[in-house]
């Protein structure tokens, strides 16, 4: 479970999240709505301690994410994330990339490391892609090859974040299609998305944040069905 307790941030003079409260649990799939610059990617950063809090408190499965003697590597195997911008290595085959983390990361053997980023590049349907180099293949299989490639570690969180915004339209549906298969399998997952008709159907909760404050949260038949603020009525009607 993450648990996030009146957690604030700032960057310099400027708070970003403003005492944020939220509990993920198991299984659950939790997208988070809301404007260009209203906290969403900080929230993910502070989670996978990418980034240092002011307050409060995060917890991954009870550990505290910024305490002292909290080891963050060991942390972040557990925790996926993905973004915006695919980042693998344009050298190496996907299969290379893919197996990268597992051997050094894990301490897998050469053959044990394929055999998993064959596995999970199947899982994303790019079984036919192994020797494909990156740089050849569409922005939507770069994605998913993102995807296996945090996968690979067998991590228990997935963080999203904005994977399908630099896609070209076209690309996007292959990328939701591996998300929502992902949550049907039960990974618990935060999702940062503009997607909105895909975090009505694929979430548990959604969360609307706006000036790095949760606005409104709830199953999203609530959120994006039938919200209680005006302002995220206004962002729902802006982005629709
Ligand atoms: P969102 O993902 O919702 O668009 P962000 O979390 O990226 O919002 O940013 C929230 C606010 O924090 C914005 O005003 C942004 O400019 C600011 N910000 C984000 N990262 C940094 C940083 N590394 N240094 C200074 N300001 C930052
Ligand atoms: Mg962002």
């Amino acid at each position: 479970m993450i648990e996030i307790n009146n957690v604030s941030k700032s960057f310099g003079s400027l708070e970003v999240l403003k005492g944020i409260d939220l509990k993920v649990e198991k299984g659950e799939v939790l997208s988070v709505i809301g404007a260009s610059g209203s906290g969403k990617s900080t929230l993910l950063y502070c989670i996978n301690a990418l980034e240092p809090i002011q307050g409060g408190e995060i917890r991954v499965d009870g550990i505290d994410v910024h305490g002292a003697k909290t080891d963050v590597n060991k942390l972040r195997r557990h925790i996926g994330m993905v973004f915006q911008q695919w980042n693998s290595f344009p050298h190496m085959t996907t299969l290379e990339n893919v197996a990268l983390a597992p051997r050094i990361v894990l301490g897998k053997t050469k053959a044990e490391a394929r055999e998993i980023a064959a596995r999970q590049l199947d899982h994303v349907g790019l079984g036919d892609k192994l020797d494909t180099y990156p740089t050849n293949m569409s922005g939507g299989q770069q994605q998913r090859l993102a995807i296996a490639r945090a996968l690979a570690m067998e991590p228990d969180y997935m963080l999203f974040d904005e994977v399908t915004s630099a896609l070209d339209p076209e690309l996007v549906g292959e990328v939701l299609d591996t998300l929502k298969m992902l949550s049907e399998e039960g990974m618990t997952m935060i999702l940062v998305t503009h997607e909105i008709p895909f975090a009505r159907d694929v979430s548990d909760r959604v969360a609307f944040f706006r000036q790095g404050v949760i606005e409104e949260i709830g199953p999203p038949s609530q959120v994006i069905g039938d919200p209680t603020s005006e302002h995220t009525k206004q962002f729902l009607s802006n982005v629709r």
